[in-house]
């Protein structure tokens, strides 16, 4: 029984590194996910501000297609004021020469306000690609890191694997049945030592008579707290 309790604690400590391996493994794909979230949102943040500015173009092309013609309206007022024959044909065209005027410095006042948020929206966004590449960059090596552990994860698993295979067959039929039917119950390990009386699956006091029993390895013993396989850890 002893020598079966030692290929037991070995397969025990196989099959422990291959769940570590596992769920390292199985958070991964969250992993990767946040890393392409944060790229994506990355590239939307840009691509707004690009279409801000695109925007802010086409709104300046407007105004000052309506700055245009608003002079050309006025050039023409202002030839027919040297044709004007009486007072009140003159005010009335001075008139229209004011209101042109006065439109066309409010056009004036939006294209100027459009250049300035323009260009802090084009400075802001030089500073927003230079980020975009350093996040980028760091991305791409988190992942080439991540890529390498899955390789390296993968690797260990198949050895683990095989390991377990073949100290697995050395256990005895009753007690591998033991063994996993305790490991899927505890989620986790299946076997403990017993040290000074106290399990050290779950750190709680063993019967003295159970724990003289355990120093004779004569049967397999189950602690009475957490069910997992106990042995005496000094031998
Ligand atoms: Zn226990």
């Amino acid at each position: 029984m002893r020598e079966q309790i030692g290929i037991v604690v070995q397969l025990q400590e196989i099959e422990s590194n291959i769940d570590k391996i596992k769920s390292a493994l199985e958070v991964i794909p969250g992993k990767m996910a946040i890393l392409d979230k944060e790229i994506r949102d990355a590239e939307q943040d840009m691509e707004m501000k690009k279409s801000l500015v695109d925007e802010l173009r086409k709104k300046y092309r407007l105004n000052e297609s309506d700055y245009q013609a608003n002079l050309s309206m006025l050039r023409k007022s202002q030839e027919k004021l040297a044709a004007v024959k009486t007072n009140k044909e003159y005010q009335s065209i001075l008139k229209e020469i004011d209101d042109i005027k006065a439109k066309n410095s409010l056009v004036e006042d939006e294209m100027l306000k459009s250049l300035d948020v323009i260009e802090a929206t084009e400075k802001g966004m030089v500073a927003l690609k230079k980020e975009f590449l350093e996040t980028k960059e760091r991305i791409d090596r988190e992942k080439e890191i991540i890529g390498e552990k899955i390789g390296q994860g993968e690797i260990d698993l198949a050895e683990l694997n095989e390991k377990r295979g073949s100290i697995a067959k050395n256990v005895d039929k009753d007690l591998m049945l033991k063994f996993n039917t305790v490991k899927g119950l505890t989620k986790g390990t299946a076997i403990a030592p017993v040290l000074d009386s106290i399990c050290l699956g779950c750190n709680m006091n063993i019967p003295p008579q159970m724990y003289n029993e355990l120093q004779r390895f004569d049967s397999i013993k189950f602690c009475p707290h957490c069910q997992r396989i106990i042995y005496w850890g000094k031998a």
